[in-house]
């Protein structure tokens, strides 16, 4: 059975109110260990720390950083990433073989040099800074928000050592491995199913990265802000999908980053099924 990390950050807003009730039983699991930032953890051994700023500007200008001090959100958004930073630790101390990152602001509209869209800091790719100077070298990212993640893609626009494949409206590839894949509006579950094995679990497998991160947004469900006509079921099957090729390619090192989604309920029925596939836990949680 995989070892499961929860990092969990609440600051605030409706959509992880449920949280971390939510998780109901899979705290209690054996292989499944809870890092926090606002409540005392299970057993009082573990914390969340916020990411430091000697790492922020290895990834941010100091021009952005000073900007989002200005915003009032600094703190929650250092505690976000800071989950995503100490995630990727765990991992690469073989404390835990995978993980599921809350976060009140996300990650893939953080660039370089700007952010939008409520992402401040890029989780992702802090965590990458920090694993490439402990020698890690490759590394894949998956997109399957709605929007395009054109945060990361500024940030890794010529690193070829970093695979970037993301859902959005557009088709592009280049020779650095960036690749957008245009999913139609509405699309069925079925072809997302479809183009993620084509476009993502086959270059996966021949890229072979060390580590995969996952930009888990949910906003392209019905009803949600991104709307793409696509069921709440279909993150969980996508969820399989990339934990079964992080199990083939990289020894399971898979870390999901919550991305975008405002609604409470899509966000109450995924995250405790996706950490449950995650965990390998067959039980309740899993598809309805
Ligand atoms: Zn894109
Ligand atoms: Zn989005």
């Amino acid at each position: 059975m995989k070892k499961t990390g929860i990092f969990f950050t609440y600051f605030q807003g409706e959509r992880l109110k449920d949280f971390p009730e939510a998780l109901g039983g899979l705290l209690g699991k054996g292989n499944v260990y809870y890092y926090d930032a606002v409540y005392g953890s299970r057993d009082g051994l573990f914390y969340l720390d916020p990411v430091g700023e000697p790492l922020l500007l290895k990834v941010h200008s100091k021009n952005m950083i000073e900007s989002v001090k200005r915003t009032g959100d600094y703190e929650s958004a250092l505690y976000c990433a800071g989950g995503t930073v100490q995630a990727a630790e765990e991992i690469h101390r073989g404390n835990i073989d995978n993980a599921f990152v809350f976060t009140a602001f996300g990650d893939h509209h953080a660039g370089r040099d700007f952010y939008h869209g409520m992402c401040y800091f890029n989780g992702a790719a802090l965590a990458i800074a920090m694993l490439k100077e402990k020698g890690t070298k490759r590394f894949a990212i998956v997109d399957t928000d709605s929007h395009h993640g054109d945060g990361t893609r500024d940030i890794f626009r010529r690193d070829a050592d970093v695979l970037h494949v993301c859902f959005c409206d557009q088709d592009y590839s280049d020779r650095y491995n960036k690749i957008d894949v245009r999913i139609l509006n509405p699309a069925t579950d079925e072809e997302c199913l479809s183009k993620m094995k084509q476009a993502f679990i086959l270059r996966v497998e021949a890229f072979k990265p060390e580590y995969i991160f996952w930009e888990y947004g949910y906003d392209a469900t019905k009803a949600e802000y991104g709307d793409r006509g696509v069921s709440r079921d279909l993150h969980i099957k996508l969820a399989e999908l990339i934990k079964t090729v992080a199990d083939e390619v990289c020894q399971g090192r898979l870390i999901a980053i919550l991305c975008g989604g405002s609604g409470r309920d899509t966000a109450t029925y995924t995250i405790p099924r996706i950490i449950s596939v995650f965990a390998e836990l067959n039980n309740r949680f899993r598809l309805a």
